[in-house]
C-alpha cells in the first residue's frame, strides 16, 4: 500500500518538524491526531515529504474535514517563524484557537459552507465633510499594492472614512479585518460600526471565551460575517475572501507582543495583505516614524485629513515651566486655578500622569529605608484603595508597616504621586465631587471601561485622572482643559522609540479636548521648557515635529533608518547575563557600530532575574537578519547560553 509521508509542527520549544505517515494525502493545514513521546497530540500537517531513512509512526486520525491554514496562512506561518527566528511550532499554536488545541473533546472543523452572495443595504448616518470625502477618494483610487497611511488628526474623523471604504469592499462581497491595538478599544469602534453595519459586525479578542472565539472563527472561514474588529490575536483570523484590511491606531506600541512570539501585528498585517495582494490602511492621528519614512521613500502612500470635523483647531500646547515651583500634589498653581475654573464652569478637565496607585515610593523619613521588592529590586508602589504596597513588576502585595523595620521609627511616608493620590487631593483638597480615575486598576473587570466612559459622559462636569489609557482613541464631550504631568523621561531616555512615544501620548491626549467646541486648553507641565521636540509640539503639530526628527536623524544611525534586534537574556546571576552577551560579540568579532551592550534593560531585575540585552542594528535588514543567523550558530558554543534562558526581540521596543 503507498504511503504519504508529512511534516507535522508541534508547539514546542525547538525549530523542528516531525515526520509521521499516512495512508492517503492529507491537505497542508490540517489538524492530525498523532503520537509523540507516548502521548497523544494535536499536530498539523504541513506538507509532504520523501519517505525518510529512519522508521515513522502513523498518522492516528486526520482531525479535520477542512484545513485551518490555507495555502497563503501557511506561508505567513513560515515567513514570521523566520523573520522573528521563532520555531515554527508555536508560531503556529500562537494563531490557532484554543478550543481547536482540546483533546478532550475533540472538535471537528468541517467543510467550509456555501453562503449565496448578497446585496447589502447599509445607511451612513453622517454625511463626509470635504476632506474626508478627498481621503476616501485617494484611497478607492489608490490601484498599487502599497499599504496606504491614513494620516488624519485626532477628530478628523478616520473611522467614518474607514466606513465608507469598507463599505466598498463588503458590497462586493468581501471580508474586511480591522485591528485596534487594545481589547478596550473594541467596543468603541464595533458599536460606530454596527450603527451602520448591523449585523455585520464581529468583535474578536482574548477577552471572549475559547468556544465563542472558536464560533467567531467559524463565521470568518464562511463569510457569513463579513467585518471584524480585533486586537493582535486576530491578525490571522481566517476571513472568507479578505478584501481589506485596517490597522487603527498604527503608532501604538500595544501591536507589539511582549511574551512568547515577539511579534508586531501591525507588521504581520502588512505582510498578510501583501501575500493577498489585497490594500491594507494604516491609520493615526500620529503615525510611527517609520511609517513616515517609508512614505518618504515611496513605499507607503500618504493620505492626509488636516482638518476636524467641524473645523476646530486641535488645542495648542502651553508649556508650562515648573522649575523652581511648590507643587501640591504634583500640580502647579496654574494647572490648579485652571482646573478650578473649568469645573466650576460646569466642563470637564483631564490629568494625564502615566503612572497608576497612590504614591510610586513609600519610604522612611528618619533613615535611608525605602519600601523594595526583593524579588525586582525596585520601589514598592503605595495603593491605598487595597491599603497595600504592591510590586508593579510582579504583582507582589506587602501591607503597609506601621514602623520604620530598619529604624523603628513612625515617620513612614508616601513619596510622589500616581493616579490615586490626585484623585484623593482632588476631592479633598479641591472639593470636586465628580473624579473619575481612568487606569488599569479601576477597569480590571470586563464592562468596568464601557460603565466607566458612560458616567463620564453623563456628568459633564468633572476630573478624569487617568493613565496611558487615556491616550488611546476615547472621544469624551465637553472636555476643555488638559493637564499633562511627568512627561519629562521621555526627553531623556536612551531608546530610539522614546521620543515619538512620548509625541504620541502628549497629541493624543491633547486631542481628546475640544473635539466639540474647539476652544480646548493643554497645560504641560514640565522642567525642560526649551528642550526643541517641545518647542515643536507646541502647535500642537504631530507633523511637523515628525518632520524635524526625520530630518534630525537622516544623517545618523538610528531609528528610523537603522533597524534592531535585541539578544535578551535572564539569570539570577548578573554576571551570567553579561558573560553571555560579552561572549556573542568577541566570537562575532562585532565592530562597535554593530552593537550596543551588554546593557541592563530598563526593567532590570524580575521576579528574581536579572535583565540584559545585547542590541544588534544595522541600516540594512537583510544584513541584520543575516548576522543574527551566524550568532545563533555561536549562541550554541557558548556554556552559558544554557544556563539562562535568552530570546531574540526582532525590532524591539522596550530597551
Ligand atoms: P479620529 O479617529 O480621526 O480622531 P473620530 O473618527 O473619532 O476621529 O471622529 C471624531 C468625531 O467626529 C466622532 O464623534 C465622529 O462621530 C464625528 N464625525 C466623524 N465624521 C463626521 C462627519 N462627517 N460629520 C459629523 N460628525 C462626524
Ligand atoms: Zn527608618
Ligand atoms: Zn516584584
Amino acid at each position: 500500500m503507498k504511503k504519504y509521508f508529512y511534516k507535522v509542527s508541534l508547539p514546542l520549544a525547538i525549530d523542528q518538524t516531525f515526520i509521521y505517515q499516512h495512508d492517503s494525502q492529507i491537505s497542508n493545514g490540517s489538524r492530525v491526531l498523532i503520537n509523540f513521546k507516548n502521548k497523544d497530540r494535536i499536530g498539523i500537517a504541513l506538507d509532504l515529504c520523501k519517505k525518510p531513512s529512519f522508521k515513522t509512526l502513523n498518522v492516528k486520525e486526520v482531525l479535520d474535514e477542512s484545513v485551518i491554514f490555507n495555502k497563503v496562512d501557511l506561508e505567513l506561518l513560515f515567513w514570521t517563524s523566520k523573520y522573528y527566528f521563532h520555531p515554527i511550532g508555536q508560531v503556529i499554536d500562537t494563531f490557532t484557537p484554543a478550543y481547536l488545541k482540546k483533546l478532550n473533546p475533540k472538535v471537528e472543523v468541517k467543510a467550509i459552507p456555501k453562503i449565496d452572495n448578497k446585496k447589502y443595504d447599509f445607511k451612513f448616518k453622517k454625511s463626509l465633510t470635504s476632506k474626508q470625502k478627498d481621503a476616501f477618494k485617494a484611497i478607492i483610487k489608490t490601484k498599487s499594492n502599497k499599504p496606504i497611511l491614513l494620516n488624519g488628526i485626532t477628530g478628523s474623523g478616520k473611522t467614518e472614512v474607514y466606513a465608507r471604504v469598507i463599505a466598498e469592499s463588503v458590497q462586493n462581497n468581501q471580508g474586511v479585518l480591522i485591528l485596534t491595538p487594545e481589547i478596550a478599544l473594541t467596543p468603541q469602534l464595533s458599536a460606530y460600526l454596527k450603527d451602520i453595519f448591523n449585523d455585520q459586525v464581529e468583535t474578536y479578542h482574548s477577552g471572549v471565551t475559547p468556544k465563542r472565539r472558536y464560533e467567531i472563527w467559524e463565521k470568518a472561514r464562511s463569510g457569513e460575517t463579513k467585518i471584524y474588529v480585533g486586537t493582535r490575536s486576530a491578525v490571522l483570523l481566517p476571513i472568507k475572501n479578505l478584501g481589506l484590511i485596517i490597522v487603527d491606531e498604527e503608532h501604538d506600541q500595544s501591536y507589539k507582543q511582549n511574551e512568547g512570539l515577539l511579534f508586531s501585528a501591525r507588521d504581520l498585517a502588512i505582510k498578510r495583505a501583501d501575500l493577498l495582494k489585497i490594500p491594507i490602511i494604516l491609520g493615526s492621528g500620529t503615525p510611527s516614524l517609520r511609517s513616515l519614512h517609508q512614505c518618504e521613500v515611496g513605499k507607503y502612500i500618504q493620505v492626509l485629513i488636516d482638518e476636524r470635523v467641524h473645523s476646530q483647531t486641535p488645542p495648542e500646547i502651553s508649556i508650562h515651566d515648573t522649575n523652581g515651583m511648590m507643587l501640591n500634589c504634583g500640580l502647579s498653581d496654574l494647572s490648579i486655578q485652571t482646573i478650578k475654573k473649568t469645573v466650576a464652569d460646569g466642563k470637564l478637565a483631564m490629568i494625564f500622569i502615566n503612572r497608576r496607585g497612590y504614591a510610586p515610593e513609600f519610604s522612611c523619613g528618619q533613615c535611608d529605608w525605602i519600601a523594595t521588592c526583593h524579588h525586582c529590586e525596585t520601589n514598592m508602589v503605595m495603593h491605598i484603595d487595597r491599603e497595600r504596597l504592591v510590586c508593579h513588576r510582579c504583582e507582589s502585595v506587602f501591607a503597609i508597616p506601621p514602623r520604620c523595620p530598619n529604624c523603628m521609627s513612625d515617620r513612614l511616608d508616601s513619596v510622589g504621586q500616581g493616579t490615586q493620590r490626585i484623585e484623593a487631593f482632588l476631592k479633598k483638597e479641591l472639593s470636586i465631587k465628580n473624579v473619575f480615575r481612568f487606569d488599569s486598576d479601576a477597569t480590571k473587570n470586563t464592562g468596568d471601561l464601557e460603565a466607566l466612559v458612560d458616567r463620564i459622559q453623563q456628568s459633564t462636569s468633572g476630573v478624569i485622572v487617568g493613565t496611558q489609557m487615556l491616550t488611546k482613541g476615547h472621544d469624551f464631550k465637553d472636555l476643555e482643559l488638559v493637564v499633562v504631568l511627568n512627561i519629562d523621561h521621555g526627553l531623556t531616555s536612551v531608546s530610539p522609540f522614546a521620543l515619538e512615544d512620548m509625541a504620541h501620548k502628549l497629541i493624543q491626549v491633547s486631542g481628546r479636548a475640544g473635539r466639540e467646541s474647539g476652544r480646548a486648553k493643554v497645560i504641560l507641565q514640565t522642567r525642560y521648557p526649551s528642550h526643541p521636540t517641545l518647542q515643536r509640539l507646541e502647535k500642537g503639530d504631530y507633523n511637523s515635529f515628525a518632520e524635524s526628527v526625520l530630518s534630525d536623524r537622516a544623517l545618523q544611525n538610528i531609528h528610523p533608518f537603522y533597524f534592531y534586534i535585541s539578544i535578551k537574556s535572564a539569570s539570577t546571576r548578573l554576571e551570567r547575563n553579561i558573560n553571555f552577551l560579552s561572549k556573542i560579540i568577541s566570537y562575532e568579532n562585532l565592530n562597535e557600530e554593530e552593537f550596543a551592550g551588554p546593557m541592563p534593560l530598563s526593567i532590570y531585575k524580575q521576579r528574581g532575574k536579572y535583565n540584559h540585552q545585547l542590541v544588534i542594528m544595522s541600516a540594512s535588514r537583510t544584513k541584520l537578519h543575516q548576522k543574527i543567523e551566524s550568532i545563533l550558530k555561536a549562541i550554541s558554543r557558548i556554556p552559558e547560553s544554557r544556563q539562562l534562558s535568552w530570546k531574540i526581540d526582532v525590532d524591539p521596543l522596550q530597551f
